[in-house]
């Protein structure tokens, strides 16, 4: 059915930055057929299947996290306080107690939250990040979804030992093409499929090699993380004699077609080498902001990284993560206009369809593209006055201000609820879900972090 949106406000994120005000805009077949001033576009669209008045509303294209683990909400409330150490302390430990169906519970919650918070695209790398993938159909939401494989034995990496098993290689790579094999392409081609080592200290050259070649074979994108942290530095010298980022480099991980989550510990050296490969960073302001961190954003455009933004995990409202872009931007540069809202808009839309290599199809409001948008209701405490909807957008918007999103051209929220999942219940679900994963952990590790 055809949709028609008028009177709104339309943030295009094109190759000008157009906003169009009392604007209109059609789509049909998945994909938008029309944009531009109301009376004009009315003329050109004489009968929609439906016609929504966006009056006091504003229209933009769809955020794009491009670094996500939806289940490791299981931590919000609990690691938030706890620094780095939350990685072997609560993430790897958690996977020896969590079972599939309490991971399914938790990140179908954080789909929801996300989806109804304006992120039309999320990547998506996880342990058993498959055991989503038939929510992520019925939800409507886009996802780029990648098993996070790590070889290196989870008790003795806990213990501060590095352990790696040749058979948990194969079986780990035996996983992730499994997946890609079911699933990439499927949901009309909302669900593709990556490979997604996790990081640097916990897979064996072998992993890395592996993935990039079942990437190539399958025609994949990669995804991991790298730069995390200065323990990284030292355990990946000792295992292997260079850098983290020379790792992934060597082993086939830093190309164009691979994102790189967090890179906010770097050098001289280290950045080069991530510049050269061409491959883009998936910047995670608000999460590395918790850890007390901030990646080294204006370095990394300068050297002409591709950039894009990602939530990691536990929070839920993506307007925090564009904001905290520009606010640690402009802190570590101390510069108060070092990125302006427009940028970070960019950074969240246009970025991520960069970094999946969607460019063409997502990502702004224009003709031919999918029809992945969100409309937000100005009317409201905070969004006026509305003198330039841009700012308002990026500096005070929330996700309880998104009223309506559309993927693929079908409308997931409504009237700022989901349109095909029950909020109240999967918030209930992860509730129970996540109670009941606890108890088994402390009574494993005998408190809320194993060291
Ligand atoms: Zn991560």
């Amino acid at each position: 059915m055809s949709v028609l949106i008028t009177n709104a406000t339309l943030i295009t994120v094109d190759d000008d930055d157009r906003v169009i005000e009392d604007g209109a805009i059609a789509i049909d077949d998945g994909r938008i057929t029309d944009l531009g001033a109301t009376p004009e576009v009315l003329v050109r669209n004489p009968a929609p299947g439906r016609t929504i008045d966006g009056a006091g509303r504003v229209v933009a294209p769809g955020f794009i996290s491009t670094h996500t683990h939806v289940g490791y909400t299981i931590f919000r409330g609990r690691a938030e306080d706890h620094g780095l150490n939350c990685v072997v302390g609560m993430y790897i430990p958690m996977n020896t107690v969590l079972q599939r169906e309490e991971r399914c519970a938790v990140g179908s919650l954080t789909y929801g939250e996300l989806l109804r918070s304006g992120v039309t695209t999320v990547l998506e790398m996880e342990e058993d990040a498959d055991v989503y993938a038939p929510f992520v159909e019925r939800l409507g939401i886009r996802s780029a979804m990648g098993i996070m494989t790590s070889d290196a034995d989870a008790d003795a990496f806990t213990r501060g030992e590095y352990v790696f098993d040749p058979k948990v290689t194969e079986a780990e790579v035996k996983h992730a093409v499994e997946f890609a094999e079911t699933w990439h392409g499927r949901a009309d081609g909302r669900i593709t499929v990556m490979m997604a080592p996790n990081m640097t200290i916990n897979v064996s050259p072998e992993l890395l090699r592996a993935s990039r070649r079942e990437a190539d074979r399958l025609g994949l994108r990669l995804t991991s993380h790298c730069g995390w942290g200065e323990e990284e530095y030292d355990i990946v010298s000792e295992l292997h004699g260079v850098s983290p980022f020379e790792y992934l480099r060597d082993n086939g991980l830093l190309a164009p077609d691979t994102v790189i989550a967090h890179g906010y510990v770097t050098d001289e050296h280290n950045t080069d080498v991530f510049a050269h490969s061409g491959a883009c960073l998936a910047h995670c302001p608000l999460m590395n902001a918790t850890r007390g961190q901030i990646a080294p954003l204006l370095d990394y455009q300068k050297r002409g990284i591709p950039v894009s933004l990602g939530i990691d995990n536990m929070y839920g409202d993506y307007f925090e993560v564009v904001r905290a872009a520009v606010l640690m931007a402009r802190i570590k540069s101390a510069d108060a206009t070092a990125i302006l809202a427009a940028d970070a808009l960019r950074l969240a839309t246009m970025g991520g369809a960069r970094a999946l290599g969607m460019e063409d199809e997502i990502g702004s409001l224009e003709i031919g593209k999918r029809a992945d948008l969100m409309m937000v209701d100005y009317g409201t405490f905070g969004l006026r006055p509305t003198l330039d909807p841009v700012q308002n957008l990026v500096y005070h918007a929330h996700a309880s201000n998104v009223e309506l999103v559309m993927v693929d051209g079908r409308i997931v929220v409504e009237e700022h609820g989901l349109v095909h999942a029950d909020g109240r219940e999967l918030a209930a679900s992860a509730e129970s879900n996540a109670q009941e994963a606890w108890g088994r952990f402390v009574a494993k590790y005998g408190g809320i972090a194993a060291r």
